[in-house]
């Protein structure tokens, strides 16, 4: 149970040092043991008048007593637990620091805070990647709550202090434990750490200042974003408690996989499969580009399996710079499992002409690589 400091020495809450010095003096006249000499009662009476003093003219453990507290029930319980070295309630306020009661000096934080970011991913096509695009996006954040304009009252009116804590935002409670009284300090209750209080909360947001609301924003997703990328939108994020300013929106972009096209960096990345004959003779095709343009791919006479043909400038759009990256047209070369007679006829010609004779790859020969080392660099890009 605190003491009650203010009515020891018969003072408001209010009273300043002087006024209490002086009610200090008028005790201190009259229960002073000096001219009390052997009256017990009037000894403890002087006693807590100075110790009223000592508390109240101390700005710290008068804040303490204003929250309910009592800074000296602390010192008492360690001096009895043998702690009392350490003086005025230092490792009462070390342990409670130190248990995650916070420090007393802490005050009460405002009401109206900084709101939060929000995160919101969407998926866009290559095509938009390519193009770049306007999306709507549904939202989900706390917004202004437009009943009371933020300010969480019905009436619009200012928060008043908090009974409760004072306006300190916080209380302080003794608890018991092994190594004796300690004072933890936690967030009031009824203000919830704001040190004030709204006396008529706004019937739509109970006085929290916002509400939470879906809507639609519109997102300028620009030509070249790469996939995992977030846009930032100032202020379209989080409304703060009790009104207080919205933090940012981030809407991260995430591409679909594309059935034609890899994207690796500004680079764009196609398969064609080529017949063995097309190969051998040289052939073209098409292949319609993200921006609908079609693109002719012409596969030069003896092109080899896994080699590819490049198209500068045909790739993506380089994200905040001029330019593109390229294209590459990888060619599979594709070989007849099940031949007609006809075909299986025209090809045995072709071995009869020369070109067949199966063999061995030896390192240095200067046919191309081997295929295990072109695996292997694959393997490692
Ligand atoms: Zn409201
Ligand atoms: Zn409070």
């Amino acid at each position: 149970m605190a003491r009650d400091y203010y009515g020891i020495l018969g003072v408001e809450k209010s009273a300043s040092d002087a006024e209490i010095k002086k009610a200090y003096r008028k005790l201190a006249r009259k229960y002073h043991p000096d001219v009390n000499p052997g009256d017990d009662e009037a000894a403890e009476k002087f006693r807590e008048a100075s110790l009223a003093q000592e508390v109240l003219l101390d700005p710290q453990k008068r804040q303490v007593v204003d929250m309910g507290g009592d800074p000296m029930e602390d010192r008492a319980a360690q001096g009895g637990g043998g702690f009392g070295g350490f003086g005025g309630g230092g490792l009462g306020d070390l342990f409670a620091e130190f248990f995650g009661g916070g420090a007393a000096s802490r005050g009460p934080r405002s009401r109206v805070q900084p709101g939060d970011d929000a995160l919101l991913r969407t998926t866009i096509t290559l095509e938009e990647a390519y193009s770049g695009v306007k999306q709507q996006v549904k939202v989900d954040t706390a917004v202004l709550c437009d009943r009371c304009e933020g300010t969480g009252s019905e009436s619009k009116a200012k928060p008043v202090t908090c009974d409760h804590c004072g306006g300190m935002g916080q209380v302080q409670e003794v608890q018991r434990s092994m190594l004796g009284n300690m004072m933890t300090t936690r967030d009031c209750p009824k203000c919830y750490g704001f040190g004030e209080v709204v006396t008529d909360p706004c019937g739509h947001c109970g006085g929290d200042g916002r509400v939470r609301k879906r809507r639609d924003i519109t997102v300028t997703i620009p030509a070249g974003i790469g996939d995992g990328m977030r846009i930032r939108m100032a202020s379209q994020g989080e409304v703060g408690h009790g009104g207080g300013p919205a933090g940012d929106l981030y809407v991260e972009v995430h591409t679909e996989p594309h059935p034609v096209f890899e994207r690796n960096a500004d680079d764009l990345h196609l398969t064609v499969r080529v017949p063995m004959v097309d190969a051998a003779l040289g052939a073209s095709c098409t292949v319609e580009q993200l921006d609908g343009e079609e693109l002719t791919l012409d596969i030069a006479p003896g092109t080899q399996p896994g080699e590819s043909i490049t198209l500068q400038g045909k790739g993506m759009p380089r994200l905040r710079t001029d330019g593109f990256g390229n294209l590459h047209a990888h060619v599979d070369v594709v070989i007849p499992t099940d031949l007609d007679k006809k075909t299986r006829e025209a090809l045995e010609k072709v071995r009869a002409a020369g070109h067949s004779g199966t063999e061995v790859h030896h390192a240095g020969d200067n046919q191309g690589e081997s295929l295990f080392s072109r695996f292997r660099d694959k393997f490692r890009r």
